[in-house]
């Protein structure tokens, strides 16, 4: 089959042909029609510091898909092949504290497909089926190979309740956007945004947001006055990673005001704790999705609603064919892309 693959140390990958992956008992193989770029890939790619520590060569990336499935294990009993399906790509330990307590996410054990163990930027995929998340017949495959991303989203977005309430936005990289798709679906009141990409402020500002801030030349202070805000924001979604967006966010949270941290920053930074302290602000870092509310909400509120599904597959920009690979991942280089979808099938 063909494969993207980290065939060494290094930086780069290559689309070579390597043996099909073969389903252990509990195990489900998926012929992969979509698959989506996520910032981790080009990690994989660029062969950074943090790729050079995890990975272990040979190594097929990607871990954003959908597709159907062909073959399960023989002790596999819910899951047929041909069923359409997305995946969770993180994987289990279900023997730690947090496992055996059904709090799957909080495993200390996690590892990632495409990651720490094969992907899914090649034609087959296989994974445990606890992972395989069996999508309705209809649903449109780039939709399905969002399903990760858009369960950081969820997972983010609903950490706190936010119907009535008013809501920041920082970051409109694809999360980001689909966040605030989430946020109007779910009934905020304003939903401000802030990125350096003014062509990431325009997905956003289609998908839902009020206003949007470009941090070169305003901060969220001119999004409240604008909105007639006189408070502060009420729940803030952090999607950015930069400690200059952190820093505006913590400064117009209302009191009492809730945070959602998902970005990943590059380092450790300063915030300012004392207004974290005398705002009573709760902050609460976020990885990956419940497993599998996650799953299930995001399912759910997708399937009854043409308006979400509108505006969270708005968000794939560009869709390109597996074999000009090396396009699909400048275009997510350029920065002015919403999220790029290459085409196994
Ligand atoms: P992305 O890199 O495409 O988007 C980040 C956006 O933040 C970019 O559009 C960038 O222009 C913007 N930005 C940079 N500096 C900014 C600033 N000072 N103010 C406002 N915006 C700024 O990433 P994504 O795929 O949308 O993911 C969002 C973040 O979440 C990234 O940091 C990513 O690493 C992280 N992430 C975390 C998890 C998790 O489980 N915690 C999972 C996936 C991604
Ligand atoms: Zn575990």
């Amino acid at each position: 089959m063909r494969a993207l693959v980290k065939t060494r140390p290094g930086p780069g990958l290559e689309l070579i042909d390597v043996p099909e992956p073969v389903p252990g008992p509990m195990d489900v193989k998926i012929r992969v029609l979509r698959a989506g770029l996520c910032g981790t890939d080009l990690h994989l790619e660029g062969w950074d510091d943090w790729a050079a520590s995890v990975v272990r060569t040979p190594l097929v990336v990607g871990h954003e898909f959908y597709g159907e499935v062909v073959e399960v294990g023989e002790d596999v009993t819910n899951i047929s092949p041909g069923q359409r399906a997305s995946g969770e790509g993180h994987i289990v330990c279900n023997t730690c504290r947090n496992c055996r307590a059904g709090r799957r996410h909080l495993c200390i054990n996690t590892q990632g497909i495409g990651v720490n163990r094969d992907g899914a930027f090649a034609d087959f995929v296989v994974l445990p089926a606890t992972n395989v998340w069996v999508q309705p017949d209809d649903l449109d495959p780039d939709l399905g190979a969002v399903f990760d991303p858009l369960g950081n989203a969820t997972h983010t977005a609903l950490s706190f309740p936010m119907a009535g309430e008013d809501v920041v936005v920082t970051g409109a990289g694809p999360i980001g956007v689909m966040a605030v798709a989430l946020a109007r679906h779910v009934g905020a009141r304003y939903i401000a945004v802030t990125d350096m990409s003014d062509y990431r402020l325009s997905l956003a500002k289609a998908a839902g947001a009020d206003i949007t801030i470009n941090p070169a030349s305003a901060n969220l202070g001119v999004a409240m006055r604008d909105l007639g805000m006189k408070e502060g924001f009420d729940i803030g979604l952090e999607m950015s990673g930069a400690p200059s967006a952190v820093a505006d966010m913590l400064d117009h949270m209302n009191h009492g005001g809730r945070v959602a941290m998902l970005g990943l920053p590059k380092d450790p930074f300063p915030i300012n704790w004392g207004k974290v302290i005398t705002h009573m602000i709760t902050i609460k870092g976020i990885y990956g999705r419940e497993m599998y509310d996650t799953w299930y909400a995001m399912s759910s509120m997708l399937s009854t609603s043409p308006r979400l599904r509108e505006a969270v597959t708005s968000v794939i920009t560009h869709r390109v064919p597996a074999e000009n690979w090396q396009d699909a991942f400048a275009a997510a280089r350029s920065g002015e892309v919403g999220k790029v979808i290459m085409d196994w099938s």
